[in-house]
Parts: structure tokens; C-alpha cells; sequence
């Protein structure tokens, strides 16, 4: 497919260089998006090609790993690196099946190494998109649900933008749409009015948080 190129990137555990997929940015179209922010594509679904499996050492990992700690790499290396499976598509073009065995050998390789909960609760996220794509309802909720926890811990524990990994707004608008996504009224409404009153939260959060409960109220007749 020519929409789709070798990007070269380096490896989160072995730090050699090695090469994904990805779509070719002039090729990237987007037919619409859903509430809760995942895109659809015209053509080449870019979201398949975020994870990367290391063609030196076969770990699997997405480019917002953070470096890897001393003890995480030794646990890598004995226990986990020999028994992760070598995808032949991670170097291919890919199906939706395909990325979402990839998406959660990820999110594993994020649990083994102590990724920060962000990015476990972005893959998730993710996986739950991926199921929605391949009309699976149970497993998009599942994950969904899954994702929506890690993200409300996330908002309890919450130290600044750098340590959790998300800006403060961003979080509370990403928990309210997935409420929405999973049409936990009770729950999105409660979210979504947190945003409304908040003095912290900025003008473009608001606004998108008007929107989005605007909408999940004329689709819902809430
Ligand atoms: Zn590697």
C-alpha cells in the first residue's frame, strides 16, 4: 500500500534502532469523529500502527513508553522478553484483529514495566475503539469501562500535568465523554457539570464539554 511507509524509531528496551508502519500524513483522511474523540478514517486506519514490536528483542511497546527503570528491564529480559510471540504483521501493513492483539501485548509490556497510568489508560481506551470498529460491543464497553476507572483514580491522585501525564481539563472532559460513551447518564452529567463550574478549567475545554453534553442530550432526550 503506498499510504503506508517504514518510520524508523528506537527501541524503549534494547534502544536500537528499528522500523515501523505508519500512515503517510498526506494520506491520513478523516471521515468523522465519534464523541469521545476516536477518529474515523476515510483511508489507512492510523491507530493500527501505534504499536511498535523491536526487531532486535521482539518487546512491544507504543512511543509514549517512558524510559525503562533498572529493575522493570531485568524483569523484561528473564521473564518476558523469551515468551513474547514475533507478529510477522508488526512489520506489514495491518487488519483491525491484527492491531488489537498488538494493542494488548502493549498494554501488558505498559503493566510489566509500571507505565505510568495514563498511558495504560490511553491503550485501553484504544482497545476499547478498536472493538468498537469490529462491532464488538461487550469487549468496547469492558474496556472502556476499564479505561474510565483508571482515569478517575488518576483524577483523585492527581499532581500536575507532567507526573499524571494528562492535563487537568483534558482528564476531566476525557472522564465525562467516556461516561457518555458508555451512556452512564447519572455519572456523565455529574462529570460534565463538574467542567461547567470549575473556575481552572479553560474556555476550549468548556466549550468542547457543552458540546459533547449537548449532543448526548439530544440523543438521548435526557
Ligand atoms: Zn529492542
Amino acid at each position: 500500500m503506498a499510504e503506508i511507509y517504514s518510520k524508523k524509531c528506537k527501541c524503549t528496551y534494547c534502544l536500537k534502532e528499528t522500523e515501523t508502519k505508519r500512515v503517510l500524513s498526506r494520506h491520513i483522511r478523516i471521515k468523522r469523529t465519534d464523541l469521545d474523540g476516536f477518529i474515523h478514517y476515510e483511508g489507512p486506519n492510523v491507530y493500527y500502527y501505534e504499536p511498535v514490536q523491536c526487531i532486535h528483542c521482539r518487546f512491544i511497546f507504543h512511543e509514549a513508553f517512558e524510559k525503562l527503570r533498572p529493575d522493570t528491564r531485568e524483569t523484561l529480559e528473564t521473564n518476558i522478553l523469551p515468551s513474547l510471540p514475533v507478529l510477522p504483521f508488526a512489520a506489514t501493513e495491518r487488519t483491525a484483529e491484527q492491531a488489537l492483539q498488538l494493542y494488548k501485548l502493549c498494554l501488558y509490556t505498559a503493566q510489566v514495566t509500571k507505565q505510568k497510568d495514563s498511558i495504560q489508560a490511553m491503550l485501553g481506551v484504544r482497545l476499547a475503539w478498536l472493538n468498537r470498529l469490529l462491532e464488538n460491543k461487550e469487549q468496547e464497553v469492558l474496556w472502556m469501562e476499564r479505561a474510565v476507572e483508571k482515569y478517575e483514580a488518576l483524577y483523585l491522585d492527581y499532581t500536575d500535568a507532567v507526573r499524571t501525564g494528562i492535563p487537568h481539563d483534558v482528564l476531566l472532559l476525557r472522564i465525562a465523554d467516556l461516561y457518555a460513551s458508555l451512556e452512564r447518564t447519572d455519572d456523565a452529567k455529574q462529570w460534565y457539570s463538574l467542567i461547567f463550574q470549575s473556575q481552572k478549567i479553560s474556555d476550549r475545554i468548556k466549550k468542547d464539554a457543552r458540546e459533547h453534553w449537548e449532543l448526548y442530550r439530544e440523543r438521548h432526550s435526557v
